[in-house]
């Protein structure tokens, strides 16, 4: 149970309120001070003795969360989370376009798509130097050398990057140059690497696993939060269903479900959620119908011949008439883009 108590509430007032509360068999796990005035109370407040709140005036406000998932709960927190990131806020009002290949290839490519990226509209540059394969015998990503060439982009495009962290090894590097820090699907549940991302202040992307429920996903995000690093992007990339057609199934109900449950921004990956790049445009648009607040899109200047997710890439010139469209759903549903 979270208590919630005026800012000005002391530390004997503290003390006895807690021991009425565990009088009656409730636990106070966490106290949090806010400026609040009364807000009445949430929860099962049957067991209580409303005179608890009456006699000390301290108490603005009592809320019992039942769901496991604390602070990435809305319950505690009503209002959006709004992360700044450089000059863009995600989370807002506004829709943001993170865009970019799924792997740093070589200098050429990456400026290229780089460039194209800024000029349709896209505000952060996504690309991978530390790729996570299914296959051993897959291209692993250039590594460290792909973590330059995205610093070297982003000195050219002023495009803030977003890239994969798969190993903690490389957090101090990650934490001096990446803008935002991705968790990987398959990372979702790497506890220990959650941990240590709680304790840095950059944004996370988190992804959610591909066989992880919405409240596993908001359980990922707790630690994170819970260490302190309140910055958490959830991403929604396709889950594991019986339906092969698609690389993943897209599930765009978890948008209007975490948007309940949490606070946090949500945004989509069309691309890893359909494995098709011609599917990517109309799962992008229906996201933001959604109610997403951002999509993460893979572009390739040559889809034919990328060394990772080529099939699900979509051209430049794609991004710019996706663009087009986005900014009159945006308008639809009152979003800036
Ligand atoms: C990626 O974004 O390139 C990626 C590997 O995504 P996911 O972790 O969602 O599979
Ligand atoms: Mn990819």
């Amino acid at each position: 149970m979270l208590l919630i108590l005026n800012k000005n509430a002391d530390n004997k007032e503290i003390s006895i309120i807690k021991g009425k509360i565990n009088k009656l068999g409730l636990e106070v796990n966490e106290i949090k001070e806010l400026n609040y005035h009364i807000l009445g109370l949430i929860g099962d407040v049957s067991k209580l003795d409303p005179g608890i709140f009456e006699a000390y005036k301290a108490i603005d406000k009592v809320i019992f969360v039942q769901e496991p998932y604390k602070k990435a709960n809305r319950l505690l927190h009503p209002n959006n989370t709004e992360i700044k990131v450089n000059n863009e806020i995600i989370g807002g009002n506004k829709i943001n376009i993170i865009a970019g290949p799924c792997s740093v290839e070589n200098q050429k490519q990456i400026l290229s798509i780089a460039d194209d990226v800024k000029k349709y509209g896209a505000k952060f540059l996504r690309g991978g130097a530390f790729k996570p394969r299914t296959s051993p015998y897959s291209f692993q990503g250039l590594k460290l050398e792909g973590l330059e060439l995205l610093k070297l982009a982003k000195q050219y495009t002023g495009l803030p990057i977003v890239t994969e962290l798969t190993s903690l090894d490389f957090l101090d590097e990650y934490v001096d140059s990446v803008d935002i820090i991705q968790v990987g699907a398959r990372n979702m549940q790497n506890y220990e690497m959650l941990k240590q991302l709680g304790k840095i202040n950059k944004p996370i992307l988190l992804k959610r696993g591909p066989s992880s429920t919405v409240e596993e996903l908001l359980m990922s995000a707790e630690y994170i939060l819970l260490g302190g690093n309140e910055n958490v992007i959830l991403c929604e990339r396709g889950i594991r269903t019986f339906e092969s057609y698609t690389r993943n199934t897209l599930d765009l109900s978890a948008i209007p479900v975490i948007k309940k449950l949490s606070h946090l921004p949500v945004i989509v990956d069309p691309s890893h959620a359909t494995g098709r790049w011609w599917m990517v445009e109309p799962m992008a648009l229906a996201s933001i119908a959604a109610g997403a607040d951002g999509l993460i899109i893979e572009v390739h200047n040559d889809p034919e011949n990328a060394l990772c997710d080529g099939n699900q890439s979509i051209k430049p010139d794609k991004l710019k008439q996706l663009m087009e469209k986005l900014k009159l759903i945006a308008k639809a549903v009152g979003r800036d883009i």
